[in-house]
C-alpha cells in the first residue's frame, strides 16, 4: 500500500493512544469506576461520565469481523480492492479498520482476526487486522 496522506495529529485525549502505537501496542481506554472500555479515547467515560477514572490498558488485539465491505474505488493510500471493517475486539470495543486479506472478497462477518500494524511516516502506526487462518481450509500439499 502507498502512503496514507492525512492522519489526524494527536490531541490531549488521544496522545497516550498514539504514543502506544509507536511501540506497536494497542491500548484501550478503561474506566476504573464502572469497568467500561471505549474507543476512540475521550475526555470522559461514556459509561459513567467520570473524567478521573480513565486509564489505558494494553489489549491483545484479537477480534472478529463485526461488519465489512470491499472497496473497489481507488483512494489515496489505499489500493483497491481492499476491506474496510468494523472489528469487534475481545473486550467488546469496535474499531473501524482494514482487514488485509489475500482475497478481500472472502472476508466474512464473524471471521477471527489478529492485530497487525501499518506504519505512518511520523513513527505512529494504524492498527490493521489479518484473518486467522482456518486449519480446516488449509490445503494439504
Ligand atoms: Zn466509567
Amino acid at each position: 500500500m502507498s502512503v496514507i496522506p492525512e492522519v489526524p495529529p494527536a490531541d490531549e485525549a488521544t496522545e497516550a493512544w498514539w504514543a502506544a502505537t509507536r511501540q506497536r501496542r494497542l491500548v484501550l481506554q478503561t474506566c476504573t469506576g464502572c469497568g467500561s472500555h471505549q474507543h476512540p479515547p475521550r475526555a470522559l467515560c461514556t459509561g459513567c461520565g467520570r473524567t478521573d477514572t480513565l486509564h489505558h490498558r494494553e489489549v491483545s488485539g484479537d477480534g472478529t469481523v463485526d461488519a465489512c465491505t470491499v472497496v473497489e474505488r481507488a483512494m489515496p493510500g489505499f489500493d483497491p480492492p481492499y476491506v474496510v471493517a468494523r472489528v469487534r475486539l475481545a473486550e467488546g470495543v469496535v474499531l473501524l479498520s482494514n482487514v488485509l486479506a489475500a482475497d478481500p472478497y472472502a472476508v466474512r462477518v464473524g471471521d477471527p482476526l489478529t492485530l497487525d500494524w501499518r506504519a505512518l511516516d511520523d513513527g505512529r502506526a494504524l492498527p490493521v487486522f489479518t484473518p486467522v487462518p482456518d486449519p480446516a481450509l488449509e490445503e494439504t500439499p
